[in-house]
C-alpha cells in the first residue's frame, strides 16, 4: 500500500490543479473561432457561409433558428436597384441567388424595353420555401456552427499598435447575454434593424428588432461607447390584404416571364414551371383614396419630423405629399399557397395611412 506523505500529497494536488488549468485552457482554445458572425438574416447567412466556404472555423450567433434567412417585408429579390448586388454575391459563390432559384414564384426581367445594361431580374419569393432552403444550407454547412443567444457586448482590447491613431480598440470576441465569452479575432456584425430598433404602428411606438423580436440594446450601447456615429434608418411594411376580398377584374394581371431566367450563374432553370408562376396584379389609387391618405397623414409617425432619416425601402407617402395624382400599386403573393397579398408601389404605400396594420421599423 502506498504511503502518502504531506509532500507527496502537495505534489499530487499541484498536478491536479495544473491538469485542470490545462483542460480549462484547452476548452477555452476550442471555444475560439476564426470568424464569429452575429446575426442570421440575409447578410449573416452570406457572411457565415462565405467564411465557412473559405475553410474558416465559423460561428453564427443569432436569436432564433426559426428566423434564420427571414425575409422581413415584401418577399422579393432583385429588381433594378439590387439585382447587380445579387449577381456579385453569386459570383462569390454566395447563397441567395441559388436559393431564389429554388423558391421564386414569379420571375420577371424588368426594364427589357431598354438595353441589357439596365435590365433588372426580379423574383417574388415564397418566403416559407426560402427560409426552409436557406436554413437547410446553413445548418448543414461544413465548418459552420450555429448557436442561438443574444450578443450583448464585444470583448475589447487595447490595439496592438497604439501608434495607429484610427484604431481605438481591438475586438477579440463577443460576450453573450449569459455572460459567456467567445473569442475570435474576426467578428462580423450583421444585426439588421435590431440595434435599439423601434416599431411604429400608426402613432404607437414600441421597441423591437422587427415584429415579434426584441431589439438589441446592449450591442447598440457598446458601439456607441466605442465612438461609432449612430444614425437611424427607417423602412416600412406594405399592407397585407386578404386575396379573397380583392376584385381582381379591376386590376391588370402581370404574368411571370415565359422562360424564367435563373438568378444564379450556376443554374440553367428555376424550380417552378413557367405556367405555375403566380400572377402579380397592377392597380392604381383613385382621387378618393388619395384624399383618405392625405386626410390621415397626422395619424402616422412615419411622415412626422422626428422619424426622418434615409428610407431603406420604397416608402411612397412622400409621393402623395409631393402631389402625385395617382399611385401605381403592385399586389404580390407572400407565398405559393397563401391568400395574403402584399400591396407595394413603385415608391409608396398608399394604404399605409388607412386603419390597417402598418409597421415602420426604425433602427439605429
Ligand atoms: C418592417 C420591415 C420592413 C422591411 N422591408 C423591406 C423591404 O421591403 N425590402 C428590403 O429590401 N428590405 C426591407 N427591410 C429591411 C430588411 O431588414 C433587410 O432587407 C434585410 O432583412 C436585412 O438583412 P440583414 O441580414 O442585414 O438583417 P436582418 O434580416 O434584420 O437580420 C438581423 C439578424 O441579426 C440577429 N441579431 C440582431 N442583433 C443580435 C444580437 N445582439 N445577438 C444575436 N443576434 C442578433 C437577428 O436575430 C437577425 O437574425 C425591412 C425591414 C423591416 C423591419
Amino acid at each position: 500500500m502506498e504511503v502518502f506523505t504531506w509532500s507527496r500529497l502537495f505534489w499530487m494536488r499541484n498536478q491536479f490543479v495544473k491538469r485542470c488549468l490545462s483542460i480549462h485552457h484547452l476548452s477555452q482554445a476550442q471555444s475560439g473561432y476564426d470568424v464569429i458572425v452575429v446575426g442570421g438574416g440575409h447578410a449573416g447567412c452570406e457572411a457565415a457561409s462565405a467564411a465557412a466556404r473559405m475553410g474558416a472555423k465559423t460561428l453564427m450567433i443569432t436569436h432564433k433558428i426559426k428566423t434564420i434567412g427571414e425575409m422581413s417585408c415584401n418577399p422579393s429579390f432583385g429588381g433594378i436597384g439590387k439585382s447587380h448586388l445579387m449577381k456579385e454575391v453569386d459570383a462569390l459563390d454566395g447563397l441567395c441567388c441559388k436559393i431564389c432559384d429554388q423558391s421564386g414564384i414569379h420571375f420577371r426581367i424588368l426594364n427589357t424595353k431598354k438595353g441589357p445594361a439596365v435590365w433588372g431580374p426580379r423574383a417574388q419569393i415564397d418566403r416559407l420555401l426560402y427560409k426552409k432552403h436557406i436554413q437547410n444550407a446553413i445548418l448543414n454547412m461544413p465548418n459552420l456552427t450555429v448557436i442561438t443567444c443574444s450578443v450583448e457586448d464585444l470583448l475589447l482590447m487595447e490595439p496592438e499598435n497604439p501608434d495607429h491613431n484610427l484604431t481605438r480598440k481591438t475586438c477579440g470576441g463577443i460576450v453573450l447575454e449569459n455572460g459567456d465569452h467567445i473569442r475570435s479575432h474576426t467578428v462580423v456584425l450583421t444585426t439588421g434593424t435590431f440595434l435599439r430598433g423601434q416599431i411604429n404602428i400608426g402613432l404607437e411606438v414600441r421597441p423591437a428588432g422587427r415584429l415579434g423580436d426584441e431589439p438589441a440594446i446592449g450591442l447598440a450601447h457598446t458601439l456607441e461607447n466605442i465612438g461609432f456615429t449612430m444614425g437611424r434608418l427607417k423602412t416600412g411594411t406594405p399592407p397585407r390584404l386578404d386575396g379573397k376580398t380583392i376584385d381582381y377584374s379591376k386590376t391588370k394581371p402581370i404574368s411571370g416571364d415565359k422562360e424564367p431566367m435563373p438568378f444564379s450563374f450556376l443554374n440553367k432553370t428555376v424550380w417552378i414551371k413557367p405556367e405555375d408562376q403566380k400572377l402579380c396584379h397592377l392597380t392604381r389609387t383613385t382621387e378618393a383614396v388619395n384624399c383618405i391618405v392625405k386626410d390621415n397623414l397626422h395619424l402616422n409617425r412615419h411622415v412626422q419630423e422626428e422619424t426622418t432619416g434615409p428610407s431603406k425601402c420604397q416608402i411612397m407617402l412622400s409621393s402623395l405629399m409631393h402631389d402625385l395624382k395617382i399611385c401605381k400599386m403592385f399586389g404580390d403573393s407572400l407565398s405559393q399557397h397563401s391568400a395574403i397579398i402584399s400591396f407595394i408601389d413603385v415608391g409608396f404605400l398608399a394604404m399605409a395611412l388607412l386603419p390597417l396594420p402598418h409597421h415602420d421599423t426604425i433602427a439605429y
